[in-house]
């Protein structure tokens, strides 16, 4: 498979070229040349097939030759090592729980994935990278996670001091090897912006091979595909009329990854994007017009995006056909007060116990299906509770036991450096580690 760039279509790379430079010219995301359509026979009878096969013939389209099936096969078996069970929470609306992963959140799929690769190409290079990623949370976990003891790899992750929970520190600051947590006494903004200017940097880029890991990287991106797949193998077995999936949506790489499966030929009813207060796609859909708000804070923090990146992605998709678009996609804003609101009443009436941004998915799904009474679907619910006690604790008097895997990283020493929001302390850090 070759993929061009978005911004700059005669930029043509390989799948190896993409997921090593991560975008490419004027930060263009690349998108593959066309949409390979799944076997009839395989998406009509996904429970024949084991969810390692699944994944597998998912991904083995945008691979190709690059990697070899076998090594592939032991990629995506290792991707998908844990459940994702697909729940009932009541007639209408199902639940695909997203968060038994490592660090129980659904990026844990994106960036084991994404390292598994990355190695396997750096082995016959030689070359050693430094993935540098600046975190509100939830990224930098899974990437750590996603990463330790991977070969050839550096990962340095920079995150607010102060500004993530307990749960999310430990799993970024507790891993040690080759993965480094730099606590910076500033905001979010702050770190992104320390890493935007290491990108940028002269000196660095000639002692080091820097690459990011965020969702617009294609072996981030992709592999987000399997869920719904693996869903979908669930739903097939549950009911006959074809789902609406709702996706909570931040940067809009988890839902895009849906919909490229829809024009694969996954038999999916509708799809809802559902935000939080970060509600640029809901206006644009309402509009036609994309308007690029600065993001405000919501409880749903994943999903505090104001200009999702992976967005030029879904127009790519329907060919920038504004009501084709619109057709198939409902997008819905939903408040913190909603938020909280559902949480306490789903757990009231179903005792189904959401978070956040399951939260969000719910609300704006029951919005769709008031709306569309024949139908039904499923969320995603993306993280687990644990990950946002303080909300889930507000809106149900709940407090949630760690599950053990926390337990014994909660116990573990916490090692970071603290640097100031100040470039020249990070290029020292980075020049110092080569
Ligand atoms: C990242 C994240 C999202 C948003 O996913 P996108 O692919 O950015 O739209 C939703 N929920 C959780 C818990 C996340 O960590």
């Amino acid at each position: 498979m070759k993929y061009y760039n978005i911004k700059d279509k005669q930029e043509v790379v390989d799948f190896k070229t993409a997921t090593i430079k991560g975008q490419g010219k004027e930060k263009g995301l690349f998108y593959p040349e066309y949409i390979p359509s799944f076997d009839k026979e395989f998406i009509e009878n996904l429970n024949n097939f084991s969810n390692e096969e699944i994944a597998f013939q998912c991904m083995k389209d945008f691979v190709g030759d690059e990697i070899p099936d076998e090594i592939l096969k032991e990629i995506v078996s290792e991707t998908i090592n844990f459940d994702i069970p697909l729940k009932k929470i009541n007639e209408k609306v199902y639940s695909l729980e997203l968060f038994h992963g490592p660090t129980l959140a659904f990026k844990d799929v994106g960036a084991r994935f994404m390292s598994r690769c990355l190695s396997y190409f750096l082995k016959d290079e030689n070359k050693k990278v430094t993935v540098l990623v600046a975190t509100s949370g939830d990224t930098g976990g899974a990437v750590a996670n996603g990463f330790y003891n991977t070969e050839n790899t550096n990962i340095v992750i920079l995150y607010p001091k102060n500004r993530v929970s307990k749960v999310q520190e430990q799993q970024l600051t507790a891993l040690d090897e080759n993965i480094s947590a730099l606590e910076v006494n500033g905001n979010f903004d702050d770190c992104q912006q320390l890493v935007k200017q290491a990108f940028a940097d002269d000196e660095i880029n000639s002692q080091l091979f820097l690459t990011s890991a965020n969702s617009i990287n294609v072996a981030r991106w992709l592999p987000q595909q399997i869920y719904y797949l693996l869903a979908l193998k669930q739903w097939q077995e549950l009911e006959k009329e074809n789902p609406v999936i709702c996706v909570p949506s931040g940067n809009f790489g988890n839902i895009c990854a849906g919909i490229l499966t829809y024009f694969r030929g996954l038999p999916a009813d509708h799809f809802v994007a559902a935000c939080n207060e970060n509600d640029s796609i809901p206006n644009y859909l309402n509009t036609e017009k994309l308007e690029i708000k600065e993001t405000v804070a919501t409880l749903s923090n994943a999903m505090d995006v104001g200009n999702p990146s992976n967005f030029v992605r879904v127009l790519e998709l329907f060919g920038n056909q504004f009501e084709e678009l619109k057709s198939k996609i409902f997008a819905y804003s939903i408040n913190d007060e909603k938020t909280l609101q559902t949480i306490q009443n789903v757990y009231k009436k179903f005792n189904y116990l959401l978070e956040p941004h399951g939260a969000v998915a719910y609300a704006a799904l029951e919005k769709y299906l008031t709306e569309n009474p024949d139908k039904k679907g499923f969320i995603l619910e993306t993280a687990h509770p644990v990950k946002f006690p303080d909300a889930v604790e507000k809106a149900t008097n709940i407090k949630i036991e760690l599950p053990e895997s926390l337990k014994e990283l909660m116990k573990k020493d916490k090692k970071s450096t603290e640097i100031g929001p100040d470039f020249e302390e990070l290029k020292r850090f980075l020049l110092n580690k080569n």
